[in-house]
């Protein structure tokens, strides 16, 4: 053991520490975010096997921050300080049949809880894009799908356990905790370390996915209720070109819902005749199964599959909320920076996500549109361009995905959140001392 590994694990022990240290992988230079444009603060990356491990952890530091599966593409979840994962803590605590909820481990992601739930007869309402990510990382930062009546994915959450910067673990649950609840689930990793979550069920459910290709933008400024109210979930992916929507993905269920007929044209686009990947140029074997063969819920509702690379890879991603009434209005004035984009888009995607009660949430008491871009990884120039888009949709006052990158000013930000008092105040009381505060939060939140 050289002098500073000695060095380190005898401070460590000092500090009351019995978690251990991850090393960086190999083939990681350093500790960076999915996409790799984040190189993040700190390489002091330690794990917590269970609850009694993570609350000496709290106890024992005064700053760090819980990585989860390190997927938001800002700086949210970096620290200059420590990071503690909970990816070891990856299983079922409870299936409750009777109740239709699952209480889980929260280094879970969905690509290990979905395939469980389904084989016990259960599915979840909705998924993102990609299974890979924590439970406890996309509800914390209102992770979404699509589809008209589908809250994102922090709706399914309906108690939770969260270790507070005291070390002791506090228990919120829907039906007893209303306000403090509303203010803790889409938390922005502000609040303590969620140890556990427990997740409304639903019987398993068979899905079949479409893909129309060439929606005309007419047919879409005119039907845009019926286009979406179409199926369970509906994506829309779009380069701003030609006056179309590239690709149109319709995820149907046949148990709940309007029946759909997979006619060959649906609003002027064409059914295609082979799977597609969201950007045409990629090959779709990294995507779900389309042409309607009938397959599980969770290898239906994400458009990648697990154990596959999600999207493109190397990319960014921005995405802003509008309210679902401006829906038509929000694309319109994307649309018209079209030659701007163009040059750094890989493809963006529009979806639906039904309003909440989440304080912190994009969706927060509204029926949202949500508008995303996935940018080529060029940040100087996407930079330039988030303003832009910004001032475009500023009449719609759009709320940025926490999890992606965006330019807003952070008192415009503030404003878009009327419960935002109430969460600093949530936050103060919990996290006196700032312990899981870090830059992103201090400047967009706390300032
Ligand atoms: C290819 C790709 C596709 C995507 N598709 C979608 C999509 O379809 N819809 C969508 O909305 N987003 C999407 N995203 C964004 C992404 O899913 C979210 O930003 C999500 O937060 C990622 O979860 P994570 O665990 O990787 O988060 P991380 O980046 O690891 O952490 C996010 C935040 O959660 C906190 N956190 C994590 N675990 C805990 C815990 N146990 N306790 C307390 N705080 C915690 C962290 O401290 C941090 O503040 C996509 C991202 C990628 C890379």
């Amino acid at each position: 053991m050289n002098k500073r590994t000695f060095m380190k694990l005898a401070s460590l022990a000092a500090a009351g520490r019995w978690v251990s240290r991850i090393p960086i992988s190999a083939e990681e230079h350093k500790l960076a975010n999915w996409a790799g444009n984040l190189e993040y603060g700190s390489e002091r990356l330690y794990s917590a096997a269970n609850t009694e491990d993570v609350r000496r952890f709290v106890k024992a530091n005064p700053k760090f921050k819980v990585l989860g599966t390190k997927h938001c593409f800002n700086d949210i979840a970096n620290t200059t300080t420590e990071f503690l994962s909970l990816g070891s803590q990856n299983k079922v605590i409870d299936l409750d049949a009777k109740n239709k909820t699952v209480t889980i481990e929260t280094g879970m992601s969905y690509g290990q809880l979905a395939p469980y739930l389904d084989q016990h007869g259960f599915a979840l309402h909705n998924l993102a894009s990609l299974p890979h990510i924590s439970v406890a990382g996309a509800c914390s930062t209102a992770t979404h799908g699509s589809g008209e009546k589908n809250g994102n994915l922090a709706t399914q959450v309906s108690a939770l356990e969260l270790v507070t910067a005291s070390g002791d673990a506090l228990e919120l649950a829907r039906e007893k905790d209303g306000p403090m609840f509303g203010g803790a689930v889409v938390g922005l990793g502000a609040l303590g370390v969620i140890t556990r979550l427990t997740l409304d069920l639903q019987p398993r459910f068979t899905m079949k996915q479409y893909v129309y290709e060439n929606l005309p933008l007419d047919q879409l400024k005119e039907n845009f209720e019926a286009i979406e109210s179409s199926a369970y979930s509906v994506s829309l992916f779009t380069d701003w070109q030609k006056q179309r929507v590239n690709e149109v993905w319709l995820k149907v269920r046949e148990d709940v819902g309007p029946s759909f007929n997979p006619r060959p044209q649906f609003f002027g686009a064409k059914l295609a005749a082979r799977n597609l990947h969201p950007i045409a140029e990629i090959s779709p074997e990294n995507c779900t199964e389309q042409m309607g063969v009938p397959g599980p819920w969770y290898e239906r509702l994400p458009h990648f599959r697990m154990g596959f690379m999600p999207s493109a890879g190397k990319e960014l991603q921005s995405e802003y909320f509008v309210p679902r009434q401006h829906a038509i209005e929000a694309i319109l004035a994307v649309e018209r920076l079209r030659e701007k984009l163009s040059p750094h888009l890989l493809i963006s995607e529009i979806r639906t996500i039904a309003a909440d009660d989440f304080w912190m949430s994009t969706a927060y008491k509204r029926h949202s549109v949500a508008i995303h871009f996935t940018w080529k990884q060029d940040w100087p120039a996407v930079g330039k361009l988030l303003p832009e888009i910004e001032r475009e949709l500023a009449p719609f006052e759009p709320r940025p995905h926490w999890g992606k990158l965006f330019t807003m000013p952070p008192k415009e930000l503030r404003a878009k959140y009327e419960r935002l008092p109430d969460f600093v105040a949530l936050a103060q009381k919990l996290d006196p001392n700032g312990k899981f505060r870090n830059h992103f939060l201090a400047v967009n939140i706390f300032d």
